[in-house]
């Protein structure tokens, strides 16, 4: 903090709790990594305060903030203007302020498409996908595959409204085809469903794990999924980061699947906002190292 000036420019993250937020140690790496004059702190927001917290952006004149839960979708509507993905998926996760002017941006799906081309050599247009979770994080990757030409997109979720909500949405804002899974449980050989599961994983060559099964809190929960209609021909990504290898990763990868958990989602979303509020690019490897200790950290308390 003894570098701190008159002249630092200042950037954080909206959070409640905030906390546990690894994003502090990647930015910060990366600034004293290029000499950036730039510091990013953690910013404790209540529900409640949020609209006073994004208009003291203006007010302070930061550079920009990150925003996490629970405030992701509450701040898409206190922004000035939202990018395309972000008006799209209806969720906020970088705030950049340029002159007093707030766009809102979602770094959350662009970091997962990212993180498909480095670690699992897939890059647009893309074939069909299947998203098992309809909430934010669902939102935002079916968005982002969407308008990085997708061609279908086949949402599972529990509460089926949801998951027909997130396609009508697709549908009618972008040219990628979505449809929904009927998803009541285990999706058995015997389930009358089973054909449509079968032919959607016919389909896919990408099946994304969205829902927070598995987590270190839930650990050891697997999502019903039919492992059996895996093989080595499709990639599963796990938006789980901790633990570094979930129940559904190893019932994956023991059907042939190659598997990736979320930690490259987290680094890219990082990445890119550090790009959008700089201008500079980022040092990848030393943002990698930084959220590495951390989740290293993170995985040894077992929390
Ligand atoms: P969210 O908006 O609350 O959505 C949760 C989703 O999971 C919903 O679709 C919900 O289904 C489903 N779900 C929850 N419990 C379930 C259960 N027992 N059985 C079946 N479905 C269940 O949460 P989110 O913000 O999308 O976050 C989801 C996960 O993604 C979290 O683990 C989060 O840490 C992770 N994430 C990772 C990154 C990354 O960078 N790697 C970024 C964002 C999020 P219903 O609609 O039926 O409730």
């Amino acid at each position: 903090m003894g570098r701190i000036s008159g002249k630092t420019s200042v950037c954080g993250i909206f959070g409640y709790p905030v906390g546990h937020s690894f994003s502090p140690a990647m930015h910060n790496a990366a600034f004293d990594h290029l000499g950036l004059d730039w510091a990013y702190v953690p910013f404790e927001v209540r529900p409640q305060e949020l609209p006073a917290a994004v208009a003291a952006v203006k007010a302070l004149n930061l550079a920009g903030v990150n925003v996490t839960v629970p405030h992701k979708q509450v701040v898409a509507g206190l922004v000035d203007r939202l990018s395309p993905d972000a008006r799209l998926s209806g969720a906020v996760n970088t705030i950049v302020n340029s002159g007093g002017i707030l766009t809102g941006h979602n770094t959350d799906g662009e970091g997962f498409i990212s993180t498909l081309g480095e670690e699992a050599g897939m890059r647009g247009p893309f074939g069909p996908a299947l998203i098992l979770g309809a909430g934010g994080a669902a939102r935002a990757v079916a968005v982002a595959l969407a308008l990085n030409g997708a061609a279908e997109v086949i949402v599972a979720n529990r509460t089926g409204e949801r998951a027909a909500e997130l396609c009508d949405l697709i549908n009618k804002h972008t040219g990628c085809a979505a449809s929904a899974l009927n998803w009541p449980g285990l999706p058995g050989r015997g389930a009358a469903h089973y054909r449509d599961w079968a032919s959607a994983l016919g389909r896919v060559g990408l099946v994304v794990q969205t829902t927070p099964m598995g987590m270190h809190s839930r650990d050891g929960e697997i999502p019903p999924f039919p492992f059996e209609l895996l093989n080595d021909g499709h990639v599963v990504v796990d938006l789980v980061y901790n633990p570094a290898l979930t129940a559904f990763m190893k019932r994956c990868r023991a059907a042939g699947a190659r598997v990736f958990n979320g930690a490259g989602m987290l680094l890219h979303q990082g990445v890119i906002a550090f790009e959008l509020w700089t201008g500079v690019s980022a040092p990848v490897e030393i943002m990698r190292v930084a959220l590495q200790r951390c989740l290293d950290v993170r995985r040894q308390e077992g929390v």
